[in-house]
């Protein structure tokens, strides 16, 4: 019968067990290969994969900007929605003066 055993995460380098129940559902499944992660780091890369989470800060897909001016100071700035016209914009100084108080 099985064991449980320690294995070392090689995402993060925690031990973790591989408990016995889960050996025995890897070699019902046929998986020859222990698990190199530990569940977090498992459910972490799955998140990945499936396009959810904060995880994939590389692949971020670059958010589309739209040219305003700022109410405040009247610079011209950049924010990341479409400003409608019904309500000022502000560029990143004033709004994060503007978010203070
Ligand atoms: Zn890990
Ligand atoms: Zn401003």
């Amino acid at each position: 019968m099985y064991q449980d055993k320690t294995l070392n995460c090689r995402d993060c380098g925690t031990d973790f067990t591989f408990s016995a129940s889960e050996q025995e559902f890897y070699a019902e499944k046929g998986f020859t290969n222990e698990p190199g992660r530990c569940p977090q780091c498992r459910a972490a890369r799955k998140q990945r994969n499936n396009g959810g989470g904060f995880g994939g800060r590389s692949q971020r897909p670059q958010r589309e900007m739209f040219a305003a001016t700022c109410a405040a100071c009247g610079i011209e700035t950049e924010v990341p929605f479409r400003p409608s016209g019904d309500r000022p914009v502000y560029c990143r100084d004033c709004f994060s003066r503007n978010s203070r108080y």
